[in-house]
């Protein structure tokens, strides 16, 4: 495993954002955006209202499952009702049974997947995005829906530095980063997580992955119905959720990732 130490905690990074896609954030049937800011505030005002203390939370529970939607994309990821805003902002979400929230008691024992669990778990982006791309990722996004999306698509991060590194010739050094053009090329990179024009709505799709009702499946593109190899692109088109209904639109998408590939590569070498 390609972890570099110390790992560098990626969950609640700074003031402006922070992650919960392990608390099942993007894991409900609608996790658009302006849903899980419904969600989400409705809760942590909940909460604030109701919860004094451990005894409390059943019925701040009861309340939030009554309240909500809690139909999933995949079955077998928990959606935990203690996820919310930590700020007045709404600028973090984060855990609401956690003890700074709390006054230093902690909370998290009533969780699905019990304290220990939720204070020790680290997802495989803190092992497998490289060090100088988690502090780029750092710099240019500050918008937690965005944050948590591309954090935890580590496809859709790691080949994209990769092709604009092999254009560059180094790897990228986040300094570089404090410039507001680099920031804005790679920024448009990372929105097509939200805004791509090919990706598939299907509902019950996240990323690469699907859900067949029993187990987990990476998705495929069908290059042959096009009379296509593999694009070379297929790693990040997988990670947008790409679906194609004719040759001209993948020629369409590959053309927009290698043009903010190349955009973000001319940019980064006259940087000096
Ligand atoms: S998915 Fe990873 S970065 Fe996000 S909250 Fe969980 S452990 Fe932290
Ligand atoms: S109790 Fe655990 S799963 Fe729930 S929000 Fe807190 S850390 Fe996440």
């Amino acid at each position: 495993m390609p972890t570099e130490f110390p790992i560098m905690v990626l969950c609640q990074p700074d003031p402006g954002k922070s992650c919960g896609a392990c608390c099942g954030l993007y894991n409900y049937v609608d996790s658009s955006r302006e849903s899980l800011v419904k969600r989400l505030s409705a809760r942590t005002r909940r909460y604030h209202e109701m919860v004094k203390g451990p005894e409390d939370l059943p019925r701040y529970a009861k309340a939030t499952f009554a309240a909500e939607d809690f139909r999933k994309r995949y079955e077998v990821i928990y959606c935990c009702e203690y996820l919310g805003f930590l700020d007045a902002e709404e600028k973090k979400v984060g855990c609401l049974v956690h003890p700074l929230q709390n006054g230093g008691v902690d909370m998290r024992t009533v969780s699905f997947y019990g304290r220990d669990v939720c204070a020790g778990h680290l997802c495989p982006s803190h092992h497998f995005i490289p060090r100088s791309q988690q502090l780029i990722l750092l710099k240019i996004i500050d918008d937690w829906y965005l944050y948590g999306l591309c954090l935890t698509d580590i496809d859709l991060v790691v080949s994209w530095f990769r092709l604009v590194a092999d254009r560059v010739g180094e790897e990228l050094k986040p300094e570089a980063f404090e410039r507001q053009d680099l920031k804005e090329a790679a920024l448009q990179y990372f929105r097509w997580k939200m805004t791509w024009p090919f990706r598939c709505e299907e509902a019950n799709r996240l990323g690469k992955y699907y859900f067949d009702g029993s187990q987990y499946m990476i998705s495929h593109i069908d290059y042959e119905k096009f009379g296509r190899d593999i694009s070379p692109l297929n790693a990040i088109l997988l990670s947008l959720s790409s679906e194609f209904h004719a040759a001209e639109e993948l020629d369409q998408a590959e053309k927009m990732i290698w043009s903010n590939v190349e955009a973000l590569a001319l940019l980064y070498r006259g940087r000096l």
